[in-house]
């Protein structure tokens, strides 16, 4: 296979906080074969002179939705699959022309979008998926009205008479049916599992403070996750239900916007990782009403809003592993590159750099293979026109200051560089 050589190329490895000068990268096969300070020459090569420009790891983002088309879950939901799958294609080719050559998705994304980007069909990130992000009846991914019908939308929910099943939820009660539901989604080949452990903002079903399952539930599907070798992140915006969620033994934790500093403590003594996303919060802010985004959901997100950067801020002092993630919704995909402004309130560009590479590579637990240059690792790079320690701006311009995108060594974005 090809061999790649970045000559002359100022390095941000992912991890270390300096920016080494005058490195060469080689990438064989896929993967990085050597970084050295010495010039490379090698027969049959293509070698690419940066001048100067930074390399880097390519962005992971450890939140998204590939099957959330509209702001509005319930539209959503009503669309036919192989018009949210088309969608799905749009945002995740778009994703990667902006630097990300992986993304988690936490609630949708199955095992016919991680084959169809395997094969190439979708020039996009890498899918790490969980499948259906499980609920309880009521819950966050229960997105019924109150005169529905028992059993609503696109089928039957696990075994069961009734129950909700959307694009990205299910609804799940009970500690057999949970654990057959976390079984039934490792066998599609799901990376990990994610609960509903509260309210939340688009569903309008549900109140935003409440602790949503069972202390029982929540220990069945930590006692299934554990036993299969993987994880479980729980959705969760109120501290009570922060603290209790970490307490069950949950690895991870979507969003955790009003956390006190004795849960982002006890999150960082317990090793529980938390992915704040802030873009989505700003962004419906912004455009959601015009989006036709519910009022009540508008409500809650007032109450979200206020607390949000400075939960960031806590985590970081308390010493959390902080992921870097952005769970936009419908067409509020084109805003992934806000949560690089929003995170430098708070954090400094090699936090939010760091967070965005190493430290999500191990939050989704593949920090072993992608998140770094390094020797041996896959060849998921991309080049910025700069200094991002520097100047995070410089990624957070949609993609316009990253002239070249290489995901396992192929390189699926390449601009002239001047
Ligand atoms: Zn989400």
């Amino acid at each position: 296979m090809a061999i790649t050589i970045f000559s002359n190329t100022a390095l941000f490895d992912g991890v270390s906080p300096e920016r080494r000068e005058g490195q060469h990268v080689v990438v064989e096969d896929g993967v990085i074969r050597e970084v050295t300070d010495r010039p490379v020459i090698l027969e049959g090569a293509e070698t690419i002179d940066l001048s100067g420009r930074t390399l880097m790891p390519g962005l992971i983002d450890a939140h998204i939705h590939a099957y959330f088309p509209d702001v509005d879950p319930r539209r959503g939901d009503q669309m036919p699959i192989t018009m949210v799958a088309h969608r799905a294609r749009v945002m995740l080719e778009a994703s990667l022309q902006r630097g990300f050559t992986s993304v988690r998705d936490t609630g949708g994304g199955d095992h016919g979008l991680f084959l169809a980007i395997e094969r190439g069909w979708v020039r996009g990130p890498r899918l790490f998926y969980c499948g259906s992000a499980l609920s309880q009846t009521g819950g966050h991914g229960d997105m019924r009205r109150p005169f529905d019908p028992e059993l609503c939308t696109c089928g039957l929910a696990w075994s069961r008479p009734r129950g909700y099943r959307g694009h990205l939820t299910c609804t799940v009660d009970g500690v057999e049916p949970l654990r057959e539901a976390v079984r039934e989604e490792f066998r599609k080949g799901a990376h990990f599992i994610k609960i509903m452990g509260s309210g939340g903002v688009a569903s309008t079903g549900d109140s935003l403070t409440h602790a949503q399952y069972s202390p029982e539930e929540i220990r069945a599907v930590v006692d299934e996750v554990e036993r299969h070798g993987s994880y479980v992140t729980a959705h969760v915006h109120p501290d009570g239900a922060l603290r209790r969620c970490i307490e069950l033994g949950v690895h991870c934790i979507e969003h955790g916007t009003m956390l006190s500093d004795d849960t982002a403590a006890l999150a960082a003594a317990r090793d529980v990782s938390i992915v704040p996303t802030l873009a989505v919060i700003e962004a419906l802010r912004l455009h959601g009403p015009r989006l036709g985004f519910p009022a009540e959901s508008m409500r809650k997100l007032a109450e979200v809003q206020p607390t949000a950067v400075a939960g960031v801020e806590r985590m970081k002092r308390a010493g959390v592993r902080i992921g870097f993630g952005t769970d936009l919704i419908g067409e509020l995909d084109r805003h992934q590159c806000i949560e690089f402004t929003l995170r430098s309130e708070v954090m400094t560009p090699f936090e939010i750099l760091r967070s965005a590479t190493s430290i999500n590579a191990e939050i989704i637990r593949q920090g072993n293979w992608i998140g770094r240059v390094a020797e041996g690792y896959a060849a998921d790079l991309i080049v910025v026109d700069g200094d991002p320690l520097r100047d995070i701006a410089l990624l957070a311009a949609d993609g316009s200051k990253v002239p070249l995108v290489m995901k396992g060594g192929l390189v699926l974005k390449r601009e002239a560089m001047h």
